[in-house]
């Protein structure tokens, strides 16, 4: 299928861009690895983005996101990113092999949070996941492992309760005495068990997939057999893997953009966190949003000609 423009992304950066493109008209398709709405979707209230005096949720603000950009035609589709092509004229992206073309791509993956340890890279996909609403339920009757204890991470292990035969909460807390509701929840639940003390070491799998997590302990390494293991800790990282030696990135990964948000390669754009290594906000992903999809529309304009 082509497209006048393909956005990598549904967090704030993303759905202003495809809101921007398709208010114009456009073609314009949203692809989404997780849910919609990005980072700010997972928390429960957010103070400093303007026009909300009494401050909303994450979920409810992005929730309005997607419904005011699909009301002028923005299409979403469910699936992460793994390739990446310049065509010349038009850009090629894939999921798993299967490709998607347009004029223009705009990146907008924000921070992808990453454990960094061995086996993380080969089994992702394969058992290693960073969505449990995505993944959860091709878990069913079988053991998994989760790591974190943020909000984020405790609602996400609920959910995986629903299939999983076992969800191992593995934290590097000495101990974890929740005293909201959903924390108490998830600790009640037959089939959770808390791994506290406990450090990531090693993912590790066979051609079958992922098999199991070695953790470090204080009464040494363990090993936890699971099928699964979600991830919701360690360090947040821009999510530019697919783009690697296509696009300028800097030491650590952020997209190097012009002032009009746009990558060092012609009708690719960079917007959000994933090009912004300091001032991570709502309202910078919004306005980065805003001038892509106006440059994004210019370029478009200049093709046509
Ligand atoms: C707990 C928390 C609280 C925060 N509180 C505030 C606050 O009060 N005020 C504020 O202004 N900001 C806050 N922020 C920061 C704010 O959430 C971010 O700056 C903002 O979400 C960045 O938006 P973005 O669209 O650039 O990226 P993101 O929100 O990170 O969205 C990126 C999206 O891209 C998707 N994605 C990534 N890789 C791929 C791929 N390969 N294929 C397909 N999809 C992919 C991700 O799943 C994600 O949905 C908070 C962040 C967190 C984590």
């Amino acid at each position: 299928m082509q497209y006048d423009a393909i956005i990598i992304g549904a967090g704030p950066a993303g759905l202003t861009a495809g809101l921007y493109l398709a208010r114009a008209s456009k073609k314009v398709l949203c692809l989404e690895q997780g849910r919609t709405g990005g980072q700010i979707a997972t928390t429960n209230h957010l103070e400093n983005y303007p026009g909300f005096p009494e401050g909303i949720s994450g979920p409810e603000l992005m929730d309005a996101f997607e419904r005011q950009a699909k009301n002028f035609g923005l299409e979403m589709m469910n699936g992460r990113v793994d390739g990446f092509r310049d065509g010349g004229e038009f850009k090629e992206v894939s999921i798993s092999g299967f490709p998607f073309t347009a004029k223009v791509v705009i990146v907008a993956t924000g921070l992808v949070q990453k454990l960094g340890v061995p086996g993380e890279e080969e089994f992702l996909g394969r058992g290693v996941s960073y969505c449990a609403t995505c993944d959860g339920a091709l878990y069913r009757e079988r053991p998994v492992a989760v790591t974190g204890t943020s909000d984020w991470a405790v609602e996400e292990a609920l959910f995986l309760t629903r299939f999983a035969s076992r969800v191992y909460v593995v934290t590097q807390l000495v101990s974890f005495n929740p005293e909201d509701e959903e924390g108490k929840s998830l600790l009640a639940k037959e089939n959770v068990e808390l791994v506290t003390a406990a450090t990531p070491l090693e993912i590790l799998g066979d051609m079958r997939g992922v098999n199991s997590l070695v953790i470090k302990t204080p009464e040494g390494d363990k090993t936890l057999f699971v099928d699964g293991v979600f991830i919701f800790s360690g360090k947040k990282r821009p999510g530019t893997e697919f783009l690697a030696g296509l696009v300028n990135l800097d030491a650590a990964g952020y997209v190097v953009t012009d002032e009009n948000c746009e990558t060092s390669l012609r009708g690719v754009y960079a917007i959000g966190d994933v090009r912004r290594p300091k001032f991570r906000q709502v309202a910078t992903a919004v306005g980065d949003g805003a001038i892509a999809g106006m440059d994004c529309l210019r370029h478009l304009r200049a093709k046509a000609q």
